[in-house]
């Protein structure tokens, strides 16, 4: 069912995005499109101009080479061997996102914590085989989610220690779009816009040279926006518990994980978007304004508000904006904008 409203959701997005912006008769502005299932979710890669359909296929292709080699679930990655094996020489790729994911817990004060799959396996998120663990065996498995006994030296990475397994779920498909971006220019695609399961990113302006308009899902209400934002060259990715959760003896457990409680992160927000130029750091630190809350996420802009924008949904069902998009974003809910 949630699959179904996020497919519908996506596809309301993607009419969306391209209302208005496709130039009959001009062959160089019509779109090359491709959608697929991939990284668990389904995705839209468009890119316009003569070199998009080379562009949309090699982009496919990388979305299915870094799941290949990122997914932890999957017994041939990368990921899997390095949990597995305590020690892995990574590829370039691999090495990447884990510098970035391992740089962003630090950033953000463990916020987005990169080693919490001991604790996604325990609740059943890497299984489907959802349960209800006990404190006792939280705690536990929490203390098996310590990032600083991860080290990267180069490609070569170690855990050191025993039972600490690696997840990165909350970046991989942020370093994805930004990689698609670079296969996009590579190809001199000067418009270009991706959609990963709602996390998306753009290149370039659309054909007819205005702003890109991303719609951010309002998780209420099945095909309905909280407000869309104009913009180019960025991305824009959003995190939130009603994207994966379970229901048992009437509690809803999503997949956001609060380090500090090894519970699903509950600081009242219903989600949390982040607008940044790199799509890694947009992932990681959608995820970790998602844990932090509505305070914190506030202050943790204030100091490093030259990186990123931010869009808050709260409980009370409020927008909270950060300054540096108040004017491109439109919404007819109440909003408060953070200077
Ligand atoms: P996202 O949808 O980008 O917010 O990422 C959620 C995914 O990130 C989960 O499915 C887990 O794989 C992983 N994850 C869960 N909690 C955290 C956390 N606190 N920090 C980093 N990754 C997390
Ligand atoms: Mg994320």
């Amino acid at each position: 069912m949630i699959r179904l409203c996020k497919i519908f959701s996506i596809l309301i997005i993607v009419l969306c995005l391209f209302s208005g912006c496709v130039q009959v008769g001009s062959a160089d502005d019509s779109p090359h499109i491709r959608n697929f299932f991939a990284m668990d979710t389904y995705m839209t890669v468009t890119a316009y101009g003569e070199n998009g359909k080379a562009a949309v296929q090699a982009a496919e292709d990388r979305v299915y080479e870094l799941d290949a080699l990122l997914n932890a679930e999957s017994r041939d990655s990368e990921i899997y061997s390095l949990n597995e094996n305590g020690t892995a020489t990574l590829s370039d790729d691999t090495a990447s996102v884990l510098k970035s994911a391992l740089y962003c817990c630090e950033l953000t004060d463990g916020a987005f914590n990169p080693a919490m799959h001991p604790v996604m396996r325990l609740w059943g998120f890497t299984s489907g085989k959802y349960n209800v663990p006990s404190n006792e065996s939280i705690k536990e498995a929490l203390k098996l989610t310590k990032p600083s006994k991860i080290s990267l030296k180069e490609n070569k990475a170690t855990i050191n220690l025993k039972g600490t397994e690696i997840d990165l779920g909350g970046i991989a498909k942020g370093y994805t779009s930004s990689e698609i971006m670079q296969i996009f220019k590579y190809n001199k695609v000067k418009s270009g816009i991706v959609n990963l399961g709602g996390n998306v990113q753009t290149v370039g302006l659309k054909p007819d040279g205005s702003d890109w308009s991303v719609a951010i899902d309002n998780p209420d209400s099945d095909g309905s926006y909280l407000g869309v934002l104009k913009t180019h060259d960025k991305a824009v990715i959003t995190s939130g518990g009603y994207e994966r959760n379970f229901k048992k003896n009437g509690m809803t457990y999503h997949h956001i994980i609060d380090p500090t409680t090894g519970y699903p992160a509950e600081n009242g927000l219903v989600s949390a978007t982040v607008v940044a130029e790199d799509g890694a750091l947009a992932d990681a630190l959608s995820t970790a304004l998602f844990v932090m809350g509505e305070k914190k996420s506030e202050n943790f802009w204030r100091n490093n508000k030259e990186n990123f924008d931010f869009i808050l949904y709260t409980e009370q069902r409020k927008i909270i904006a950060s300054d540096g998009i108040k004017d491109s974003f439109k919404t007819e809910l109440e909003m408060k904008v953070i200077s």
